[in-house]
């Protein structure tokens, strides 16, 4: 299953969390890689220490998804994958509302909900 960089919306397998260096070279744990890959995104990996460079492959509204899905689920990286695959869709949805909660229904009643 797939997590996604919040900087530019490439999708990473989960897994590759598992063989994360840091910028001495040092192997990550499972955690401080959750962390520095929902920090950094790609730059994590293609660049140990610095926030992914690279440029979006996807919408701004996804990459708010992205963004707001890793803050409301936090360590639990499965759980991120799973959702990632159900609530965020390819491609942003066709406007109808300026606030991405309705554009996005299932994420935005999480954020709606958190918010309160
Ligand atoms: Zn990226």
């Amino acid at each position: 299953m797939d997590i996604y960089c919040k900087h530019c919306g490439e999708p990473w397998d989960v897994y590759e969390l598992h063989d994360m260096l840091d910028d001495q070279g040092e192997l990550l744990s499972f955690e401080n890689a959750r962390r520095a890959f929902y920090e950094l995104g790609c730059g994590a990996w293609q660049n140990p220490g610095s926030k992914c460079a690279n440029a979006p492959i996807c919408g701004a509204d996804r990459l708010e998804g992205i963004s707001e899905l890793q803050e409301l689920l936090g360590e639990d990286v499965d759980g991120l994958a799973s959702m990632s695959e159900d609530v965020l869709p390819l491609t942003d949805p066709d406007a109808g509302s300026d606030d991405w909660r309705d554009r996005y229904p299932v994420l935005g009643a999480f954020a709606r909900e958190r918010d309160k």
